[in-house]
């Protein structure tokens, strides 16, 4: 990174961002120090940067904060101005940088579950919230998936604060008429639930639900869900043409901006780089050796070191992990019932509900096709203690991968947010033994 951008962002970076939000800004430190090394993918590190101050100035602009989980797009946030601040951005982010354990530690000690009770990666917002460090939202937005511990961290989030909260449910079965699990009520259940959402935030946040706006979101929203098809179709290349990291950007980004021209020229930039790259025969990883499926979430308080390290010692590439693996296609919207059906659409398919939210067979038919389109050399699951109907689905679907494919898969316990659980050393120890006994 040149200097004159990193100074021009410290610049932009500097002054008080309010107490409440002085974790956020001690990521977006820690962020743009990070990205200090890099000199690829400028562009989307600008985007990353740019999407921390618009939280920081939000309440400064006098603009309501909506709180929101990671799996649902912010698309009727951005039409109606407000600022979305996905919650997971305060309490996971903060794990690369171990700024979340205090936190976990405080939540421990006055009872607030623990590691195998209650996952990690919401709840360091109660501890922080006890603690008076936790952003509190003007309101609340929640799912009912992808399982029990996010929504009770929420719940008691709600009922601490009195923030004006709405949940949406996840319905089981699904929606396409070619599937087993069809069920013709399913689409109208979301978009009933959308459109009585939407009254509920014009009531809220006193102010009229604007079509137009509504309609030019769902547009750039279509446009940016087809960059993100063509990058995953180019991930198909061997070798690889982008790091490890590249498509969990492309998940952070539709969560935090989807439905604006920021993401669209940023997943745009994204595809553009990577179609370079396959044009000019050029993998990511010299000499690639392996391609690793990483069908969960990352170990978060690893930040990129842990695929950098895969990268590097064993020429391996992970293609995607479960959030980077963004599925929903762009959709056909040349009226408003359809923009509504898109935006169902995108709630049932999003990262980790399309293939988590029903049964089983959903998530083994998603990492089926995962082996064989990418053509995988294994896949890793490193599963969160409290993640238990995860663990499950794991052990299912990698007998049926196994059977199926003859592809191996690694499926080891940790706490991806916390290094002190299973550090650093003991994870390597456990995919290198994989890796060299099983894999190679
Ligand atoms: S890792 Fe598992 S338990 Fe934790 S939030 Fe995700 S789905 Fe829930």
């Amino acid at each position: 990174m040149e200097e004159e951008f990193y100074q021009k962002y410290k610049k932009l970076g500097r002054g008080s961002w309010g107490k409440e939000f002085l974790l956020i800004k001690g990521m977006y430190n820690g962020m743009l120090n990070l990205m200090k090394s890099q000199d690829q993918f400028i562009e989307p590190m600008e985007t990353i940067l740019k999407i921390f101050l618009s939280i920081g100035k939000a309440r400064k602009e006098g603009r309501s904060i909506i709180m929101h989980p990671f799996n649902y797009g912010p698309e009727l946030f951005h039409t109606m101005n407000l600022q979305p601040l996905m919650q997971e951005l305060f309490s996971v982010g903060l794990a690369p940088f171990h700024m979340n354990e205090p936190y976990l530690d405080f939540s421990n000690n006055v009872g607030y579950g623990d590691n195998p009770t209650l996952c990690n990666a919401s709840r360091p917002l109660i501890g922080a919230f006890l603690q008076g460090a936790a952003p509190v939202p003007d309101l609340l937005f929640f799912l009912s998936t992808p399982c029990n511990s996010l929504s009770i961290n929420y719940q008691v989030f709600e009922s601490l604060t009195g923030v004006p909260t709405y949940n949406m449910d996840i319905p089981y079965w699904a929606c396409e008429q070619d599937s087993e699990f069809y069920d013709e009520t399913i689409m109208d259940y979301i978009i009933t639930q959308s459109k009585e959402f939407i009254e509920w935030l014009e009531k809220e946040t006193n102010q009229k639900f604007n079509i137009e706006k509504f309609q030019q979101t769902m547009l750039r929203l279509n446009e940016a869900r087809g960059y993100i098809m063509e990058f995953n179709e180019l991930l198909k290349t061997i070798p690889c043409p982008a790091p490890s990291m590249t498509g969990f950007w492309n998940w952070f980004f539709m969560t935090n901006i989807g439905g604006t021209a920021d993401a669209v020229e940023v997943t745009k930039y994204t595809r553009d780089k990577t179609a370079e790259m396959v044009k000019e025969g050029i993998g990511a990883v010299e000499d690639e050796k392996i391609r690793i499926g990483w069908p969960y979430t990352h170990v978060f308080f690893e930040g990129p070191n842990l695929f950098n390290w895969l990268e590097e010692t064993y020429n391996a590439v992970t293609i995607m992990d479960i959030l980077g693996y963004y599925q929903v296609r762009p959709q056909n919207i040349t009226n408003l019932e359809e923009c509504y059906e898109s935006l169902a659409k995108g709630t049932l398919e999003y990262s980790m509900i399309g293939s988590c939210r029903g049964p089983v067979e959903y998530y083994i038919d998603y990492c089926l096709d995962y082996v064989r389109d990418y053509k995988l050399d294994c896949i890793i699951f490193p599963m969160q203690y409290a993640c238990k109907h995860a663990y499950a689905m794991a052990r299912i679907t990698s007998e049926i991968v196994r059977e199926e494919t003859g592809i191996p898969a690694l499926i080891f316990g940790c706490d991806p947010y916390d290094s002190r659980e299973v550090p650093s050393e003991a994870i390597r120890g456990k995919i290198s033994e994989f890796i060299e006994q099983v894999v190679l």
